[in-house]
């Protein structure tokens, strides 16, 4: 594609939403107006009046629109028209292709594809992972003309010979955005590669950052391009967001958000993640810092969603961790802060992220994690926004224990008046007691250790870790190089691309982010499966699809030897050796 031949259409337009076409107006087959007809559907949404007759005529397409615009049907209904005018029905191998970024999205996008496709009688099947493979082999044996999949589970149906392409007319990527964030680019890459050079491919997405751009000129022939503009807020209405970032290495991002988390004790907050993974991960660790925290991911059921989501709207619980996908759609009244624990790489997601707060007059709060490699990315949502986001340090040890002590004081304070307040005369026998340790010790001395034994065991375990300080470089850097902050090299781990320390061998894991996987699970691993200890294992480099280990020169052939080429993290096997060279970071 060249950006000139793209055909723009700009559908956010209120006169022509209001004097559109109708569906009669598409040259759609009757069976499919009728089941339009059935669902209420009225007229063409904007981003359906402008895609169906472009997909009709066989044009390849670029749509940027969202969930609740319609996009579904915008695809759908042509892909469901061209396969009730293709000659031959009943073909045993699908016709076309729907890519979707989870599980969720597979099923709802295969409902709604299935109802638009009732009158013609369109044979829709989901497939995706985390489900047993052998009711979808059966169903692509009995044959399906709609497949609607998410990536991994095509490739593996692909590779079993059960999915079979040839036969694909029209490709779809929904949501194409999420499934880059995903890391499926290789698998996306590798299925349309397989796909018939004369279909027609269809990418809807929310946001269109660069490699999205860069996926459609590969695969994608002189398409159309449709947009649905972002809603504009009127001026005087821009919601009023006090939003703040904290400069912090990859690797201590989770332990930052505890410590800021517990500072700014949000009512009701989403923490979003880039992952699944990210998200079971960080909302593990603010649970163990006695956070009241609940995920809410793509993976579980609506009906377990919905209710994680009442438990935040009614004060059950105070934050929910998500994807963004995850909290697509999600409109929280009382929503008080955004927290970002990894920067979006769009900045227009950013945007969309933090519009959820500051409704209706009330202030909100964003916090941005901002690790150095995605410092750039920062800076291009500055620039959307039009301000600088102002940069606070992370709480220390010392902050955190201020405040801890100050909330024990209010605590108290409380309990000092309702104590007075009360008629009650010692039944539980505290005073009593308070008074005889006073007969032995100095009352203060005794109120001392009161407080000390109540507040002992709440400290969480990150909190004896130093969180390296990281400034933020300037304007146009990379991100600083070193982040190690003031201690010098030992202990920072997740990070940098040196070449090892004096002393040291870099080794290779093939498991990284993608997988889940954390410093700590490789210290785990390596610790449990050698006669390394964790103290002996320097720098961690943790990148999307595999991770670098620094250990001791001298202790290298014994640690692989211990491993035998391979340790399992997060249930999967992953490979170990020797790194053989060192490469530029590439943060994803
Ligand atoms: P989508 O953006 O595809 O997820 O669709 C959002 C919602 O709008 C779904 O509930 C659709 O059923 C509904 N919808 C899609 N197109 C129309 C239309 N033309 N008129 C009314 N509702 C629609």
């Amino acid at each position: 594609m060249t950006d000139d031949a793209a055909d723009e259409a700009d559908t956010n337009d209120e006169a022509a939403e209001a004097s559109g076409p109708t569906f009669g107006d598409l040259n759609l087959e009757p069976k499919l107006l009728r089941v339009l007809d059935e669902l209420g559907y009225e007229r063409p949404s904007p981003i359906q009046a402008e895609a169906i007759p472009s997909l009709l005529d066989g044009r390849d397409l670029i749509g940027q629109a969202a969930t609740g615009t319609g996009k579904t049907a915008a695809f759908a209904l042509p892909m469901l028209q061209r396969l009730h005018d293709r000659p031959g029905t009943g073909e045993r191998i699908p016709f076309g292709l729907i890519l979707a970024p989870t599980r969720e999205l597979a099923m709802q996008v295969s409902e709604a594809v299935r109802s638009y496709g009732a009158g013609i009688g369109a044979r829709v099947l989901a497939v995706y992972g985390g489900a047993p493979i052998g009711p979808q082999l059966g169903s692509l044996k009995r044959g399906v003309d709609v497949v609607v999949a998410t990536p991994g589970r095509a490739i593996d149906l692909i590779n079993r010979g059960a999915l079979t392409l040839d036969g694909i007319e029209v490709v779809v990527l929904d949501e194409a955005d999420e499934m880059l964030d995903m890391g499926f680019v290789e698998d996306i890459e590798t299925i349309l590669q397989a796909t018939p050079d004369t279909r027609q491919a269809v990418l809807f997405s929310a946001t269109m950052p660069r490699r999205i751009e860069l996926l459609a000129r590969e695969h994608l022939t002189n398409p159309v391009m449709v947009r649905i503009a972002r809603e504009v807020v009127p001026e005087g209405e821009a919601p009023r967001v006090r939003q703040t970032a904290y400069m912090v290495p990859r690797s201590h991002t989770t332990a930052a958000l505890g410590r800021i988390l517990e500072l700014e004790r949000p009512t009701a907050a989403i923490v979003f993640c880039r992952t699944r993974a990210d998200v079971d991960a960080v909302t593990e660790t603010l649970t163990g810092r006695g956070l009241r925290a609940e995920a809410l991911h793509g993976g579980m059921d609506q009906e377990h969603r919905t209710r994680v989501v009442e438990r935040l709207r009614n004060g059950r619980t105070d934050l929910l961790v998500a994807t963004d996908v995850a909290a697509r759609g999600l409109d929280i009244e009382q929503l008080s802060h955004v927290v970002n624990h990894d920067v979006p790489k769009s900045p227009e997601a950013y945007v969309h992220r933090i519009g959820r707060v500051g409704r209706a007059g009330r202030e909100g709060v964003a916090v941005t994690l901002v690790p150095p490699a995605s410092v750039r990315h920062l800076r291009n949502i500055e620039r959307l926004i039009g301000k600088s986001v102002p940069v606070a340090p992370v709480p220390t040890v010392k902050d955190l224990n201020a405040a801890r002590l100050e909330r024990t004081r209010t605590e108290l304070r409380e309990q000092l008046v309702a104590d007075l307040r009360s008629d009650d005369d010692d039944a539980d026998g505290v005073l009593a007691m308070v008074q005889s340790l006073g007969n032995e010790f100095d009352a203060t001395a005794v109120a001392a250790a009161a407080v000390r034994l109540a507040r002992a065991g709440s400290a969480a375990p990150e909190d004896e870790i130093d969180i390296p300080v990281v400034s933020a470089p300037r304007e146009g850097g990379r991100g600083s190089r070193d982040p190690r902050g003031p201690r010098g090299g030992d202990g920072v781990r997740g990070q940098g691309t040196r070449p090892p320390k004096a002393g040291t061998t870099r080794l290779f894991v093939s498991a990284g982010r993608a997988a889940g996987v954390r410093p700590q699970d490789i210290v785990g691993a390596l610790a449990n499966e050698s006669r390394l200890s964790g103290r002996d294992i320097g720098a961690i480099t943790i990148h999307e699809r595999h991770a670098l280990v620094e250990v001791p020169e001298h202790a290298a052939d014994d640690v692989l030897r211990s491993l035998r080429g391979a340790t399992t993290l997060k249930g999967r096997k992953a490979n170990v050796r020797r790194d053989r060279g060192f490469a530029p970071a590439r943060e994803h």
